[in-house]
């Protein structure tokens, strides 16, 4: 099968290392004796969460309108088994690009949650080397090779949406010469 679950695994993560103390309340019935108010940092990945959940709906909805999808589950994680189940039906193109955005999500839950190394995984698209390294700056993935450069001499650098869509179409390739 086309993919694999690590997205949702690091979604399910991503709740819970980040959010879970707001949902714990005092529960004692005494009036609010709150000592932790909810770090920004957790307000911020609520919101990453939100917006992961929101594009993947949008993707689905917009795949294929003829067919409303229905109602979202109720639990993040399930967002992409949601977006797999709606989509099934489409063809190949449509499986690959919901594929890559499922897998791009992937990679940004394992940054929110400090994992950069993620990127090194993949082989750089323009020299095929490996090494790439996460500028956080630029929100890019960039070559470590000298020769790799662009016209103006600087190192070549990639966005996630691009080594996604490298990963996946090497995926399908792996695929398609194994049958
Ligand atoms: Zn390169």
């Amino acid at each position: 099968m086309l993919g694999d679950n690590t997205a949702e695994q690091r979604l399910r993560l991503l709740q819970a290392e980040f959010t879970q103390h707001e949902r714990r309340g005092p529960g004692d019935g005494r009036t609010a004796t709150r000592t932790t108010s909810p770090a920004p940092l957790n307000l911020a990945v609520i919101d990453r969460i939100s917006a992961a959940v929101a594009e993947v709906v949008e993707h689905t909805r917009a795949a294929d309108w003829t067919r409303p999808a229905g109602p979202t589950p109720a639990d993040a994680s399930r967002i992409y088994a949601w977006a797999r189940e709606h989509t099934a039906h489409l063809d190949a193109e449509h499986q690959q690009a919901r594929e890559a955005l499922i897998y791009r999500q992937g990679l940004e839950h394992a940054i929110t949650m400090g994992d950069t190394t993620v990127v090194r995984k993949h082989p750089c698209p323009g020299c095929g080397c490996w090494g790439l390294m996460w500028r956080p700056a630029v929100q890019r993935a960039a070559c470590p090779m000298r020769y790799c450069v662009d016209d103006d001499g600087l190192s070549r650098s990639w966005q996630l949406a691009t080594l996604a869509h490298h990963h996946i179409a090497r995926q399908l390739a792996r695929k398609s010469s194994a049958t």
